[in-house]
């Protein structure tokens, strides 16, 4: 089976994947939703893709933001990532095993009243579907891909928080791979500290309604195409400007309801204004430290973060 791993690893580097682990199937418990899904699942493989670092520049230096939603998050999510799970299943069938592609379904949320700050919130269905999903965050863990950080990011060793990933279950017996003890997240705070919108909790869980309105740039200090008078008629506009504003599922989309100052993407990915300046804030600490393996020649952060005033709103 060594033999099948190897090409597994091959052919999912060669098109495109990062990092490849494998978790075998006494990783999960009986009920495990992979289960459910393939009850001879044996194994499940995860593939990790580094999302560039030039992708993140735009919007850290406030001059473009469509570059991120399109080539970090619906190319990757559309066609990189898709790619290699289908090159590396089909030679899975081709050599006689069952192989389960498992991509994020981004309108689905297992939770009744959530949201996926990457879509439209009225584009996700709730309570609706018979679909199971897997928690991809637990399989990247067992699959070793990393180790978890502080606000339920992956955190890789190369890559830090810049990584998107997605899973094959197979009925193939592949070994596993070493589950990486947390050695990246030293509870520094600095995620949680860079969300412009306060959406990360004290205990590091992001809250997804306020994750939503920040990720699409309800903070105007970070958002250079909001107009002056944006949310007029909103009591805490300038509230919700600063990024202070503590949103509840009803406020969160009527906020929504007025932040068109900026389109989403062609194929339902919301734009990006925030550009994930939780995972920045975190890859610029991990890289300042000299943990990650991936060494660049320059650093990412080069000058201090940019921002407006929140007068220039009143
Ligand atoms: S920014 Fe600090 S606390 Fe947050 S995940 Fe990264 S290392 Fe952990
Ligand atoms: S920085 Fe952006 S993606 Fe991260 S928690 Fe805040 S709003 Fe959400």
């Amino acid at each position: 089976m060594s033999n099948l791993k190897e090409k597994i690893i091959e052919i999912a580097k060669a098109n495109g994947a990062d990092i490849v682990g494998f978790a075998p199937a006494d990783r999960f418990d009986k009920d495990d939703a992979v289960f459910q899904i393939f009850p001879e699942t044996k194994t499940v493989i995860g593939l990790a893709f580094r999302v560039l670092r030039g992708i993140y520049r735009g919007i850290e230096e406030g001059s473009t933001y469509y570059q991120y939603t399109t080539m970090a998050v619906e190319n990757m999510e559309e066609t990189i990532m898709p790619m290699a799970q289908l090159k590396v299943a089909m030679m899975m069938e081709q050599e006689g095993y069952m192989a389960l592609p498992q991509r994020r379904h981004q309108q689905i949320m297992a939770e009744g009243n959530s949201t996926n700050p990457e879509v439209a919130y009225d584009a996700i269905y709730r309570n609706r579907s018979a679909e199971i999903q897997i928690n991809f965050l637990d399989a990247a863990l067992k699959c070793g891909l990393g180790e978890k950080g502080f606000h339920n990011a992956l955190l890789t060793d190369e890559y830090g928080p810049m990584v998107r990933y997605c899973f094959i279950l197979t009925d193939a017996e592949i070994e596993g791979s070493e589950i990486v003890a947390s050695h990246l997240c030293d509870n520094c705070g600095e995620c949680k500290k860079g969300c412009p919108g306060k959406a990360i909790a004290e205990d590091g869980q992001v809250d997804p309604w306020q994750c939503a309105v920040y990720y699409n740039g309800s903070n105007g200090t970070k958002n250079p195409f909001m107009p002056p008078e944006a949310f007029d008629g909103i009591d805490n506009r300038l509230e919700i400007i600063a990024g202070e504003a503590k949103v509840t599922p009803e406020t969160a989309k009527k906020i929504l309801d007025k932040i068109y100052f900026y389109p989403p993407a062609q194929h339902a990915y919301q734009c990006s204004i925030c550009g994930r300046a939780c995972d920045v804030a975190c890859y610029v600490h991990l890289e300042e430290k000299g943990v990650l393996t991936k060494k660049f020649n320059t650093p990412f952060r080069k000058r201090e973060p940019w921002g407006f005033a929140v007068e220039d709103f009143k």
